[in-house]
């Protein structure tokens, strides 16, 4: 096992690469931190009812609730599989957890795109709360508006995709998982993508800087 993070605003398209990638490849595994929050709160786990309220406001959850639940995968994946890390670590604390856990980091790429457009890319996100696809009003919309390409699930709005939200959500991006970059590239590990390309090009692109 090893692992490949993903850097990137929120709405940087981090997760639509490493969906796509994992898709196309099995020993890829996705684990994104905000779906696996998500679902603790679905579920209403304990986790789940302690990351609620920071979730909605856009505060990043305490680092040692998202760590465990983030070891918790590391333990449970065995063999020949690239780990997409994609949400975690969202700070420097996290990221010397992470090196704790000794799991061996292949590469942490960035995926850069300009604030000026994160707001629309946010604005028009749609995801499906079944399978996680994620979709966009504008530029990958899916073939019956409003509902899920892959499972007829209709399609929902983030909580926290509200403008108000999105921007304390930049804010603590710049704050607090920016000096990542800087950590990683001290360390010799880190790429960077151009993340304004589309789809198809961002993927092709992080999968031959990975
Ligand atoms: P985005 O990258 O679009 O902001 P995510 O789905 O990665 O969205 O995260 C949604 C929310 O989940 C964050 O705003 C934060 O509250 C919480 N979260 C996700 N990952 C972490 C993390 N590593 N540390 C703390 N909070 C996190
Ligand atoms: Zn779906």
């Amino acid at each position: 096992m090893n692992i490949v993070i993903l850097l990137g605003a929120p709405g940087s398209g981090k997760g639509t690469i490493a969906s796509r990638l994992a898709a196309e490849d099995t020993n890829l595994k996705h684990v994104s931190s905000g779906d696996l929050l998500r679902g603790a709160v679905a579920k209403g786990t304990p986790a789940g009812v302690e990351a609620k309220g920071y979730m909605e406001k856009g505060a990043l959850v305490p680092d040692a609730l998202i760590a465990q639940m983030i070891k918790d995968v590391i333990a449970e994946t065995e063999g020949d599989v690239t780990m997409l890390l994609d949400g975690f670590p969202r700070n420097v604390a996290q990221a010397k957890i992470l090196e704790e856990t000794g799991a061996p980091i292949r590469s942490a790429v960035l995926v850069d795109v300009p604030d000026s457009i994160i707001a629309g890319r946010i604005a028009g996100r749609r995801t499906c709360p079944k399978c996680k696809a994620g979709y966009h009003v504008v530029s990958l919309p899916p073939k019956v508006e409003g509902i899920c390409d892959h499972c007829g699930t209709a399609l929902t709005i983030r909580k926290d995709d509200n403008p108000d939200t999105v921007n304390d959500r930049l804010v603590v991006y710049h704050r607090e998982t920016e000096p990542l970059i800087q950590f990683y590239k001290d360390k010799g590990l880190l790429k960077t993508i151009d993340g304004d390309q589309g789809p198809d090009k961002n993927a092709a692109a992080f999968k031959a800087a990975m």
